[in-house]
């Protein structure tokens, strides 16, 4: 048994890490319980294979939590502009940031520099203890406090328990929280590249019936491919020899890309998306993936995680300043209140997006295609998309949290 701590989080990812971060920076005391390892970041090591882009408000949320310095000392790559276009020829649009107000779009980010980072943050605040590996057993939810027991027998205490477990979260299925999920019937294969040229401060997105394909620029002369496709189409992709795969991404991508010299690495991950029926239960809440998983296309599901973990912990730490019961039923409304139709309506524009381009009717398709081509024209209509994408609101320079 360790020391009663106001706040439980189960999960040491991206999200987990954040939240643990911001309530100990703010003297809440803490214990994060860890079920995989500690993260490990070298600039000597090769890119991660997973990497985020991280919008402007996640940006502002890792400055709080003190992780966002060691994040751009790392391997940082910001981009300004996107171009999207259907590989039928019918529609394309090229997004700049300076037509949003922003300086960038945001980063991408290696997860495990992210996470890396975080856990430094951590290690700094006495508030905060981590118990990596742990790995939950069961709970016990009381009116004053919430028990989580381990499975190595080990017992903590808290007045609230969070669940930032992930997608297969164990707190959510011990809470007896149900999350249907829907298979989109498509698997995105990763592919980390060494380009020919340096950097660019741009993505490259194109669309076609069976998942859009992404080019994503990393520092120096890195790239991060992600092709989404039917899981045979993948499993084949996969199984190239590393000069053939080159040849298939250079077939589809635009000359201005580059070259690719070297494959570094590949895998891939089932795509799929799913929302939690309610975010709390008695003295528990959830935050990122273990509340909502959303198609990945737009790059949404790390800062929509992050903006869980801003809101909770503003909930939490207003409660502890007013000398209030942070695990109260009424801190856990606010915040699902705030958070859950938000991520809703994200999920469901990713769906909407994956839909219509994805559409087995050509005629729908093909007006998907010519909405990019208006998309590039209407200026005051593709700012607002622009920037409510970076978690910004239609005006001004403040964070939307
Ligand atoms: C192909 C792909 C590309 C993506 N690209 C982007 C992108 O560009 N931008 C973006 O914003 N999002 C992106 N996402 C989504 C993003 O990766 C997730 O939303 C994000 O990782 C969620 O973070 P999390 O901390 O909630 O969960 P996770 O990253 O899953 O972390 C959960 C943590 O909990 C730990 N854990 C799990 N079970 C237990 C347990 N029982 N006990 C203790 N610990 C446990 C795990 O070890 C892990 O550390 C992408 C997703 C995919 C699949």
């Amino acid at each position: 048994m360790t020391e009663p701590v106001d706040v439980i989080v189960v999960g040491g990812g991206m999200v987990g890490a954040t939240l643990a971060a911001l309530l100990g920076r703010s003297g809440v005391s803490v214990a994060v319980v860890e079920g995989g390892q500690a993260p490990t970041w070298s600039e000597a090591d090769p890119p991660d294979l997973r990497v985020s882009s991280v919008n402007a408000a996640a940006q502002q949320v890792f400055v709080e939590c003190g992780a966002w310095a060691a994040m751009e000392a790392g391997r940082a790559a910001p981009f300004r502009r996107l171009r999207a276009w259907d590989a039928s020829g019918r529609g394309e649009t090229c997004f700049e940031a300076g037509d949003a107000g922003l300086e960038r779009f945001g980063w991408f980010v290696e997860n495990r520099l992210i996470r890396t980072a975080l856990w430094q943050a951590l290690e700094n605040l006495p508030a905060v203890t981590v118990v990596c590996p742990g790995e939950p057993l069961a709970i016990e939810q009381d009116v004053e406090s919430v028990c989580l027991r381990l499975r190595d027998g080990h017992e903590i205490t808290g007045r609230l328990l969070v669940g930032a477990d992930g997608a297969r979260s164990s707190i959510r299925r011990l809470a007896g929280i149900d999350m249907p999920m829907h298979d989109y019937g498509q698997h995105a294969l990763i592919v980390n590249a060494v380009t020919t040229l340096p950097q660019q401060d741009i993505t490259w997105q194109r669309f076609t019936p069976s998942g859009p394909q992404a080019f994503l620029p990393l520092v120096g002369h890195h790239a991060s491919l992600v092709w989404y496709d039917a899981p045979d189409n993948v499993r084949r992709l996969q199984a190239l020899s590393d000069q053939a795969l080159i040849e298939a991404i250079l077939g589809v991508f635009p000359a201005e890309l580059g070259g690719i010299e070297a494959i570094l690495g590949r895998g891939s991950f089932p795509i799929r998306r799913g929302h939690a029926r309610r975010y709390r239960d008695h003295r528990l809440a959830l935050v990122g993936d273990a509340a909502h998983v959303i198609h990945p296309l737009g790059g949404q599901g790390l800062n929509l995680g992050i903006l869980d973990a801003a809101a909770l912990a503003r909930g939490i730490i207003r409660a502890q300043g007013q000398g209030a019961d942070v695990g109260a039923a009424a801190v856990l409304a606010r915040y699902e209140a705030r958070r859950r139709p938000r991520n809703a309506a994200m999920i469901a524009a990713m769906d909407a997006f994956h839909r219509v381009f994805t559409a087995p009717i050509p005629q729908l398709r093909e007006t998907a295609a010519f909405a990019l081509g208006i998309a590039n024209q209407a200026g005051p209509m593709k700012r607002l998309v622009m920037r409510h994408a970076m978690g910004l609101p239609a005006f001004g320079r403040a964070v939307g949290l």
